[in-house]
């Protein structure tokens, strides 16, 4: 687990404790040895699964990848999370991002505990049979941990539909005879995945920031200006200005579909200036036309127009800017959706936005955390706001249980009341208190399990 993640719940575990109307029947001797158990508990993940894949390319040669499957933690039901492809997924990185799937199911009481699995490839490497051999030997080594009621994969960076809908096929085949539509969310419509899964992260992202920025804000005025929070005023003064400006980094799977959104929605009103990806950053200060964007990036590999020739094409007008100029952009809002460390030491000092949300997981280092929280930046942590995915995983896995299978605006109204409720439940608090967004989240989160694991008789 990386520093910040693990700190953060031994800090939020420290809280806790001292906090008597909490678990009150635990006392003296007793509740300080219950409350070191759950910081192990918490802070170890129960499987750290690992192998080489030996997969056959077409072109004769044998390569061993990387692979993991780390289960952190089934408090709250099943492991749940998904599988990333990507160069840098290392162990470490992976069982950072099983213990942020603990909580952020366990913070929007998503019955599911946290698991994340990886794979050491650039998939733009290989065409699609081989990450085809590559999704099948994946299966064939992980198939006795995985299942619908043990651990349920899904896409993550690198993966989508088209990775999920081989691998339930390879399970399928593995395991004749047994149920096998839950072993895997995020799979394609026609294979049983639910619709609005491939949008639901972003959508959940822009609803995190429009909810607090505008609903929740807006109905509270009074309220808040009678807090004291430097965070209260972050955000009085953000509802105060007409429209806001965003930027956004990242325009795959999550960037985009929030882009999308936040760029047709009034708060912004189409003043989204700046966007990024893995080449280049685009500017325009009356906004860039996201629609047309979009389309580009259908239709030329996920890549963003990334000289004047492309542009042009593209029919969008923007300056050509470096790749990381998108994080000192002079905006409100930052939206992360990108990868993880991208703010840090380094370069947080040039971070002007006055809320970051982040849409990827772990986008913020602890430094630069700090730092930003210090100076009254509203961080709108990963766990609340990319839950999107995993909810509606969550619903793709009770439909596929029932073989009922919903409508789009049902799931998206479904998904929206599920977030709803947890804002309700860390925002009131958050904004009384000094402690950052991401801190209320953890100890709601930590909270939940571990009251579970207490109820269970397994403190004792
Ligand atoms: N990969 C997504 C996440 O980090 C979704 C996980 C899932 O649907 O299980 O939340």
């Amino acid at each position: 687990m990386t520093k910040q993640t693990d700190s953060i719940v031994r800090e939020s575990l420290d809280a806790l404790l001292e906090d008597e109307t909490f678990l009150p029947d635990l006392k003296g001797e007793t509740r300080e040895e219950a409350f070191t158990s759950l910081v192990s508990i918490l802070s170890t993940p129960n499987h750290v699964n690992k192998s080489f894949l030996r997969v056959a390319l077409q072109n004769g040669s044998v390569v061993r990848i990387p692979a993991f499957r780390v289960q952190h933690n089934n408090i709250m039901g099943p492991y749940k999370g998904g599988i990333r492809f990507h160069e840098s997924v290392n162990e470490k990185e992976v069982i950072n991002l099983a213990t942020l799937m603990t909580l952020k199911n366990a913070l929007h009481d998503v019955p599911f505990g946290g698991g994340k699995g990886g794979v050491t490839v650039n998939s733009r490497d290989y065409d699609a049979k081989d990450l085809y051999s590559i999704c099948k030997k994946y299966v064939q080594y992980f198939s006795d941990i995985i299942g619908p009621d043990k651990d349920i994969p899904a896409p993550d960076v690198g993966t989508g539909d088209r990775e999920m809908d081989w691998m339930m096929g390879e399970y399928k085949s593995i395991h004749p005879g047994q149920s096998y539509r839950g072993s895997f969310t995020g799979k394609s419509v026609e294979n049983g995945g639910s619709l609005g899964r491939r949008e639901a992260t972003g959508k959940g992202v822009y609803f995190s920031f429009r909810y607090l920025l505008h609903d929740f804000v807006n109905d509270r005025k009074t309220w808040l200006s009678e807090r004291n929070s430097i965070f209260a005023k972050t955000a009085i003064k953000c509802s105060e200005k007409k429209t806001l400006s965003m930027a956004v980094q990242g325009f795959g799977n999550v960037g985009s579909v929030a882009a999308l959104d936040a760029y047709q929605c009034d708060l912004l009103n189409n003043r989204i200036v700046s966007v990024s990806d893995r080449n280049v950053t685009l500017y325009n200060s009356d906004g860039l036309d996201i629609p047309g964007l979009v389309k580009f990036v259908e239709n030329n590999k996920g890549d963003l127009p990334k000289s004047e020739e492309e542009l042009k094409d593209a029919d969008v007008k923007a300056k050509l800017m470096e790749r990381d100029d998108i994080l000192s952009m002079d905006v409100d809002v930052l939206l992360l959706a990108a990868l993880e460390d991208q703010v840090h030491k380094d370069n947080m000092e040039d971070i002007k936005a006055k809320i970051v949300v982040e849409g990827a997981n772990a986008p913020v280092t602890s430094d630069a955390d700090q730092f930003l929280s210090e100076k009254g930046v509203i961080i709108i942590p990963d766990i609340l706001a990319n839950a999107g995915g995993v909810i509606v995983s969550y619903f793709e896995w009770l439909q596929g249980r029932e073989t009922q299978f919903l409508g789009e605006e049902e799931i998206f109204n479904r998904l929206f009341n599920k977030m709803k409720t947890t804002f309700d439940t860390v925002l009131p608090q958050f904004f009384g208190d000094p402690f950052p967004l991401r801190q209320n989240c953890y100890i709601h989160a930590v909270m939940k399990l571990s009251t579970i694991l207490y109820r269970q008789g397994n403190l004792y």
